[in-house]
């Protein structure tokens, strides 16, 4: 394996990750997997948090668009978060390395409350770092509380695993002519709309100096060959 390129990264999983082949919630198989992949990634000497998302439970905006009040419908998205940040911290007590979950919406019996000092707490005792709960407020995603609790972290990327192994010029699943980028600005991302994560996100991430870095979650290891600046992969910096 080639040398490690980063020292500290942000490590965005969506809901859909965990849900394997299954239309709906987490597939155990898929978070022993995850793990895995993750701890190969620690053992590296890379500092690693996960930033977690909700989607195979629930999406706040999926229940506004039928009516509801899109501000519980978002809590309820943000305690989706929180069970998926469960099921990972399960594994990896399983395997028996110490993980912290932070969330940014406040369920004391359940997890611990993000605050930036038991955030450097966690970090300097060599915890993996799940946050949860997203930002603790409506009408934000996963991917913008991945950017922002990457800028909290200090870490140098953001890492998201998806469907397909990079960023593409449109869906490479719909689209045969699709052509896949090596490397972007996040500049590029906003003015071409490639929807790779939302706006706000990739703004936070362009103003604080934080590179992303897109690859494919259905290779296992990838992750570990990424940061080396093996496998496939799509990097935006800054230009
Ligand atoms: N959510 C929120 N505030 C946040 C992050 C998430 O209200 O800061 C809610 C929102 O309802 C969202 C749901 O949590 O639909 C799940 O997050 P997301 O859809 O971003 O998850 P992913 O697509 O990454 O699985």
């Amino acid at each position: 394996m080639g040398q490690v390129q980063f020292t500290r990264i942000l490590y965005k999983i969506s809901g859909e990750a965990l849900m394997g082949e299954q239309s709906f919630g987490i597939d155990p198989t898929m978070v022993e997997r995850v793990v895995a992949d993750i701890i190969e990634a620690r053992n590296m000497g890379v500092s690693i948090a996960l930033a977690v998302g909700g989607g195979n439970l629930f999406r706040g905006v999926a229940l506004a668009s039928k009516g509801a009040d899109r501000v519980t419908g978002d809590h309820m998205g943000m305690l989706a978060i929180i069970m998926n940040a469960l099921a990972l911290r399960m594994e990896f007590d399983k395997r028996g390395v110490p993980a912290t979950v932070l969330s940014g919406l406040a369920v004391p019996q359940v997890c611990d409350q993000f605050t930036q000092r038991g955030l450097i707490a966690a970090r300097d005792a060599g915890d993996v770092i799940i946050f949860a709960g997203g930002t603790g407020s409506p009408y934000f995603t996963s991917d913008t509380a991945a950017a922002l609790r990457a800028a909290e972290f200090g870490a140098d990327a953001v890492f998201k695993g998806t469907q397909v192994d990079g960023i593409y010029s449109a869906d490479p699943r719909k689209d045969k002519n699709a052509t896949r980028f090596d490397t972007l600005s996040h500049d590029d991302v906003l003015s071409k709309a490639l929807g790779i994560m939302d706006m706000s996100a990739v703004t936070l991430a362009r103003d604080n100096d934080i590179d992303l870095v897109v690859f494919s979650i259905h290779q296992p290891g990838e992750l570990a060959r990424v940061i080396a600046g093996e496998g496939t992969f799509t990097r935006v910096s800054r230009t």
